[in-house]
């Protein structure tokens, strides 16, 4: 039989509801706490900063299914169902009798998944009745969703983005302003948390944990406006199920279903956006289906860090969540997967991992690219450098299943595509590229200055 090579579903198969995991976990995840009183969150603390809504969605852990209002799947449809594609040319080349399957999210018109979310925030920040929302980007990823979004939905954006990726990728700045963001280098003059560090280190190039803080403060000082988060949240990984809805119905059209899922990690998002909805089916007792996350070996708060509360940023702005961390100061090496240099994993796949019901691998970025290439090279499509970390797990697991002469089959989910990334391709090509190691005393420095 001829072997297929895409599985597409119609717009009619766009989920209706996201899947709440939380309500299935027999250990809930922590509560996030209040830094001063160290007292649990509730829904109405979290108002001041986040959408009513969104807020809700942020400490349910009752209910199992969350409807998807109208509006967005109706903006869902712009890019979604995204295609499942079985990966028949780098299984060739891999000479493996894995089945390798990815979940295409780099056909959405900013070029990765976190339009999944971006649409939902824009919107219930719209029904809030604000007029302004703020966020941080990395790498430009999330920016750039949120800007589409954001215009999407009648509001205005500013964001601060990470000042080694507003030098590195012009390109994502581009694409924000094309959208009608505005854009600000972090850290930025525009903040008392940005002058700090710009007065304590002036050469710092910048990171994630820094312009949280810049966003936060932004938005605490305008009117009807609210900050956004791109990952790390509960209702991100929530509304990224819709990624993982998807694919359980591709993999019944494929007629098989995985015994290993895999995503990278960078908050989390993407993972949980993948793995939750083939998770609840171990959680009910049905499958044994093993999942991992991939790190950057620069940046590995899940095999390296440790579990405690911390802050989700740098200056110390958030509420104290329960992760796996490397501690808010700790400042990742600048590897090109932007996405995934951040300090903290989020609170629900913290405990999923606490209680071995993920796995996690970390990953050195040259071998990272040398993945990346050969996906390219058989599958035509040139991947994120955060996708990248997949591929390269991905790659291992066929690898494995080519030793034990088992079949093996194996779902990763490519997160983005690598288009506007194409200077990293051409430092990894040009030999320019190195490993960072990072060092038990830079871990444990990391930690100790919490
Ligand atoms: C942001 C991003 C990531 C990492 O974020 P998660 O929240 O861990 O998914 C991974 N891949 C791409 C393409 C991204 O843009």
């Amino acid at each position: 039989m001829e072997k297929r090579k895409k599985f597409m579903l119609s717009e009619a198969d766009i989920p209706t509801k996201w899947y709440n995991i939380t309500a299935e976990m027999k250990n809930k995840p922590q509560p996030m706490l209040n830094p001063e009183t160290k007292e649990p969150l509730k829904a109405e603390d979290l108002f001041p900063l986040f959408a009513t809504e969104l807020s809700r969605q942020e400490v349910n852990q009752t209910d199992p299914w969350i409807e998807i209002p109208e509006a967005v799947r109706e903006k869902y449809k712009i890019y979604r169902p995204t295609p499942l594609v079985r990966a028949t040319e780098l299984e060739k080349a891999l000479d493996t009798p894995a089945h390798i399957y990815f979940k295409n999210e780099s056909v959405s018109p900013v070029g990765s998944h976190k339009l999944n979310s971006a649409l939902p925030q824009a919107y219930y920040n719209k029904v809030d009745g604000m007029t302004n929302i703020t966020t941080e980007t990395g790498a430009g990823q999330w920016g750039t969703a949120l800007a589409f979004a954001a215009k999407t939905f009648g509001l205005e954006l500013a964001v601060y983005m990470v000042k080694i990726s507003y030098e590195q990728k012009p390109y994502r700045r581009s694409l924000m302003q094309t959208w009608g963001a505005q854009v600000i280098a972090s850290p930025s003059m525009s903040t008392k948390a940005g002058r700090k560090i710009i007065t304590d280190h002036p050469n710092y190039q910048g990171s994630l944990g820094t312009a949280i803080s810049e966003a936060i403060e932004l938005a605490m000082q305008t009117p009807n406006c609210k900050y956004t988060l791109g990952s790390v949240l509960n209702h991100v990984s929530l509304h990224q199920t819709i990624i993982g809805l998807e694919a359980e119905k591709q993999m019944e059209m494929a007629g098989e279903y995985p015994d290993v899922v895999i995503g990278c990690f960078g908050g989390g998002s993407n993972f949980s956006g993948i793995t939750f909805p083939f998770l609840r089916h171990n959680l009910q007792g049905e499958r044994q289906t093993r999942f991992v996350a991939a790190e950057p070996a620069s940046c590995p708060k899940l095999t390296r860090g440790k579990f405690r509360y911390d802050f989700g940023d740098e200056t110390g702005y958030t509420p104290l969540i329960p992760m796996y961390t490397l501690g808010h100061k700790f400042t990742p090496a600048n590897i090109h997967a932007g996405g995934l240099r951040y300090h903290g994993a989020g609170s629900i796949v913290s405990q999923l991992l606490m209680d071995g019901l993920v796995e996690a691998t970390a990953i050195r970025q040259l071998e990272t690219f040398e993945a990346g290439v050969l996906f390219a090279q058989t599958e035509g499509i040139v991947p994120a450098p955060e996708s990248t970390h997949a591929i390269a797990a991905a790659i291992k697991e066929a690898k494995l299943a080519k030793e034990e002469g088992k079949k093996r089959v194996i779902l990763f989910n490519l997160s983005g595509h690598g288009l506007i990334d194409m200077s990293a391709y051409d430092q990894y090509l040009a030999g320019d590229l190195t490993n960072h190691e990072v060092t038990d005393e830079e871990i444990c420095k990391g930690l100790e200055d919490n």
